[in-house]
């Protein structure tokens, strides 16, 4: 780690809500109703066809091509609404970095990789990930690097270009092609944009997604005397231009994916977070690497988490409509599921526990040693108690990663899920980083 000689970074943003931190259905506080676009294009969509799923009215509150909270904003950071571990500390890229040099080098030092980085924000996770590839250029210098986004972030796509590249870059002309933005990192090294993973080239990749799996669409389903009923998003008929709750009348498609034996009376599911680690599990037992998951969340016990975020505070889902974040916390045992055995899942394992185990204590002593600017020491000590303290990150937000059987089980493929749980004294983070 003492070959990391960059000293900190210094983040310009005095970060107060994360969106970890809270859980409800977000009715707390008493908000005003402004008619947005969105709240028009759903009414109109509402009135057309019948009430929607919160599935449907997440996707669209968020990535609708035109007018979705995440397409045309810069949601992150002071002026934003919410704040992420990245834009906290350095540390925290750095030590991903590290997670990777480290795979990397456990699996074998293959001649080339893609780092491969869904939902990327603003750019700073790649970018500090980036710096320590550079740092330890001489372990990594024969091999061959390219850095791929998925992003459907008009706005955010081009904050990342200027993090990670420093020049805007235009958008590819070819309406046909799957990359939409291509350049060269400061680093020197190729990096591309899609806005969807099936779009990425398949080769031996190591993927990354913070804080991600949490902003793709939800359905939510109650347990009534008549069995689960869908809950839907229908209009108020009570009061104008607002929207409310409603169960669906009787059982609708999306009830397939509870579970038969679920105990709980409220559930969250996630098919697109499914979808995407079939993706991930299948590529990676094709072709290698790893994928590391970065996100707040439960192992199949919490019930009710959807909730909206606006200017660091809890908003109302249905009030407003593409102004705030929505988000819902992620299953971690739901994910696990759909790995069906192509590969192996490790964790949850809780944020302080894997940044402690990849060294973020001397880490910390390393850039406190070489700063001598009280700010700056400041700054490293406080975003540390913030990714660290159980009360703040440290135990909300959890690591999940999948691999590839071979780099557990030495050369043996496909496994049944069942089958007992891999040993994991060998993977950083899960457990104490150290080097080969
Ligand atoms: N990883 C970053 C940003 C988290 S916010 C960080 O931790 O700071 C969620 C990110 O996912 C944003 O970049 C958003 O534009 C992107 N995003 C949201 N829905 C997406 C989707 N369906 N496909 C790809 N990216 C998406």
């Amino acid at each position: 780690m003492s070959v990391l000689v960059r000293c900190g970074v210094v983040r310009a943003v005095i970060p107060r809500l994360w969106r970890g931190k809270c859980f409800s259905s977000g009715n707390e506080p008493a908000e005003s109703n402004p008619v947005t676009p969105m709240l028009r294009h759903l009414m109109y969509k509402i009135k057309s066809t019948g009430p929607i799923s919160v599935a449907e009215y997440m996707k669209e509150v968020l990535t609708n091509p035109a007018k979705g909270y995440y397409i045309h904003n810069d949601m992150l950071g002071e002026k934003g609404d919410f704040i992420t571990s990245p834009e906290i500390s350095q540390i925290f890229g750095e030590l991903l970095g590290i997670w990777f040099v480290s795979e990397w080098m456990s699996s074998g030092k293959s001649a080339a990789f893609q780092l491969v980085e869904l939902g990327p924000g603003r750019g700073t996770l790649t970018g500090d990930i980036l710096r320590v590839f550079s740092q330890l250029g001489s372990v990594l210098k024969n091999c061959d690097i390219s850095i791929h986004l998925v992003e459907v972030s008009q706005k955010l796509s081009e904050i990342q270009a200027l993090t990670l590249t420093e020049e805007k870059i235009p958008l590819e002309r070819d309406a046909e092609s799957l990359v939409y933005m291509k350049g060269v990192t400061k680093f020197g090294l190729p990096i591309s944009w899609y806005r969807d993973l099936k779009d990425v080239p398949k080769g031996y990749s190591f993927y990354l997604a913070h804080e991600f799996f949490d902003v793709l669409p939800v359905h939510k389903f109650q347990k009534t005397p008549q069995g689960w009923r869908e809950v839907l998003i229908d209009i108020d008929p009570e009061v104008s231009d607002k929207l409310r709750f409603v169960l669906a009348p009787c059982a609708t498609p999306a009830e397939a994916f509870i579970q038969h034996d679920e105990t709980r009376d409220h559930v969250e599911v996630c098919p697109d977070a499914g979808a995407i680690i079939q993706e991930l599990s299948q590529r990676i037992s094709l072709t290698g690497g790893a994928a590391l998951i970065a996100d707040y969340g439960h192992d199949g016990t919490k019930t009710d988490t959807f909730r909206g975020f606006c200017g660091h505070k809890l908003h109302d889902v249905l009030i407003a409509p593409g102004t705030a974040d929505l988000t819902a916390d992620v299953d971690f045992s739901y994910l696990r599921r759909m790995v069906q055995g192509k590969v192996v899942s490790l964790g949850p394992t809780e944020q302080r526990t894997f940044l402690k185990n990849m060294g973020i204590d001397v880490r910390l002593k390393v850039l406190l040693d070489k700063s001598d600017d009280p700010s700056m020491r400041q700054q490293l000590l406080w975003g540390y108690e913030m990714l660290m303290n159980p009360k703040k990150m440290g135990e909300r937000f959890n690591f999940f990663a999948l691999l590839p059987h071979q780099r557990l089980h030495g050369g043996s493929h496909e496994m049944n899920a069942c089958q007992s749980k891999p040993s994991t004294s060998s993977v950083a983070g899960f457990d104490e980083l150290t080097w080969r």
